[in-house]
């Protein structure tokens, strides 16, 4: 019944960066908060390179010394790498140079609210039980091991409801928040979620002990950067990230339908698609593994709605596209910190309808716009992305979204201008990179090409390069 006291305010769902962050940023305010996590920390888990972007959180909830204690490797930056007998067009058009290698430094961009030029490669199982023994710290109340099975809906609060051995258990709050990553708690509860049929991305990873990660860096200042090396089999690369001094984690991401098609089992798959790069599968070859090969697969959906009557969702559990820009971890944080702002007024208010969570609704569905159609040309046309970070007059526009700075414009100009060269290039036959257009576009959510008459006229004259690019 309305009038009766709830046990807590608010009840969140999962205790990874979104659920723990949320509840770190609510606790700190004084908000009596819960978060049930299924899980027993620390666990393992996929997603373990952060964007810059995240440190504004971290500044935030009072947790950047405890980053910089737990001495996580520092990412400085990133490099793309590509194997130069793959590419049959000429190396000038596409950026990556004869050496087949591009980079960029953070620092190279200024931005606002976060004063270190670096981020941080993490342990997810360590780092995920730093930030949720923070809250709790800041005195959120967690309970681990408890998963819930639902929440009930049908009177004013909330009931969380889970199992304490055989017995059913309900608290009841006056909000959930849904941060239980791509279990997808609520969507699935709702019926909201739309899975995306074009775009099913499989994963293949694992870490290795020993591996050379400068054996292909340019200068050894670059061994602790991500790497993405570009595979020559179609929408397939690799990630490299440093998980210790000694650690690397290594992912080969390609499209389910290559995986299933090789007919071969998951450890072939990932040393095959490997051996395309022969140096890096030496290197590789060099090192141990460790732990076995873990995969994740068919990743990709939204959600119709992510926030409604007493309810929203954060991270993993409102949205999910692709990790190619290694975006995920800073969207939950980022995502508990413009939810937090909403939550706050909505208890003030006591109102708890879908219009308080209109800023939380806008901003996320803006930034996350921008990763989706970043992603989506990336993916339509590789080439496009290495060409515009070298090339000088889009580079900071692009390292602006590289560093998860994606929240503040609706329609950033070098998204704009990048879907109008694919745009061009699809048109036109001759161009040189015409051959090299991926089928992979990302359906469910935009028209497949993402190009409207109104995006083109937008970008008409912008500059002159444009037509260069054309004219073979
Ligand atoms: C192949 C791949 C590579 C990736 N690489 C990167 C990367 O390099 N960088 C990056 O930033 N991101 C990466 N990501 C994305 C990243 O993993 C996620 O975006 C991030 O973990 C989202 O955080 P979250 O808190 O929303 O969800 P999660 O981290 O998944 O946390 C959700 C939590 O909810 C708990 N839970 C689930 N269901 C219930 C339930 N019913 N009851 C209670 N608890 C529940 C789970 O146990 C889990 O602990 C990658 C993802 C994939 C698939």
């Amino acid at each position: 019944m309305e009038h009766q006291k709830p046990d807590f305010e608010v009840g969140i769902i999962g205790g990874g960066p979104g659920g723990a962050s949320l509840a770190a940023y609510l606790a700190k305010a004084g908000v009596k908060c819960i978060v049930f996590e299924r899980e027993l920390f620390p666990r393992p888990h996929v997603g373990e390179s952060l964007v810059p972007s995240s440190t504004r959180v971290f500044n935030d909830l009072g947790f950047l010394e405890q980053m910089e204690s737990a001495k996580f490797p520092r990412k400085f930056g990133a490099v793309w790498t590509a194997n130069e007998q793959a590419r049959p067009y000429a190396a000038e058009w596409d950026g990556l140079g004869p050496d087949c290698h591009a980079e960029v430094r953070f620092e190279e961009r200024a931005q606002p609210g976060v004063h270190k030029n670096y981020t941080y490669h993490v342990d997810r199982g360590k780092f995920d039980l730093m930030l949720l023994q923070h809250a709790h710290k800041l005195g959120a109340t967690v309970c681990e091991g408890v998963r819930v099975s639902g929440v009930d809906f049908s009177s004013q609060q909330p009931s969380v409801r889970f199992n304490v051995g055989p017995k059913e258990m309900g608290i009841n709050v006056r909000m959930v928040v849904d941060a239980s990553g791509r279990q997808t708690m609520l969507g699935n509860q709702l019926k909201l979620k739309v899975k995306d049929p074009m775009f099913d991305q499989f994963a293949i990873h694992t870490w290795f002990g020993g591996f050379d990660r400068n054996s292909l860096a340019k200068s050894s200042e670059q061994g602790d950067y991500i790497y993405i090396h570009f595979l020559p089999i179609s929408n397939t690369w690799v990630w490299q990230i440093p998980i210790t001094d000694d650690i690397t984690s290594i992912g080969v991401v390609t499209q389910k339908a290559n995986f299933a098609g090789s007919k071969q089992d998951r450890e072939k798959f990932f040393w095959s698609a490997l051996e395309t790069r022969p140096s890096l599968a030496a290197a590789l070859r060099k090192s141990e593994q460790i732990g076995k090969f873990k995969e994740e697969g068919d990743y990709s959906y939204a959600m119709k709605q992510i926030c409604g009557d007493r309810f929203m969702m954060v991270g993993d559990a409102g949205r999910f596209v692709d990790p190619i820009f290694s975006t995920g971890v800073s969207i939950a944080l980022n995502s508990s910190r413009f939810a937090h702002k909403d939550i706050l007024g909505a208890l003030e208010r006591n109102d708890f309808s879908r219009e308080s969570f209109q800023n939380f609704e806008k901003t996320i569905g803006r930034g996350t716009k921008n990763w989706y159609d970043f992603i989506n040309v990336y993916y339509r046309l590789n080439v496009l992305f290495t060409y515009f970070i070298t090339d000088r007059r889009y580079r900071l526009d692009v390292l602006k979204l590289l560093q998860g700075d994606v929240y503040d414009e609706a329609q950033p100009e070098v998204l704009a201008k990048m879907r109008a060269m694919v745009s061009k290039v699809e048109q036109n036959p001759k161009h040189p990179w015409h051959g090299l257009l991926n089928d992979l576009t990302t359906h469910a959510f935009t028209p497949a090409a993402s190009i409207t008459d109104q995006m083109l006229a937008d970008v008409a004259g912008m500059g002159e390069r444009d037509d260069d690019l054309v004219a073979v």
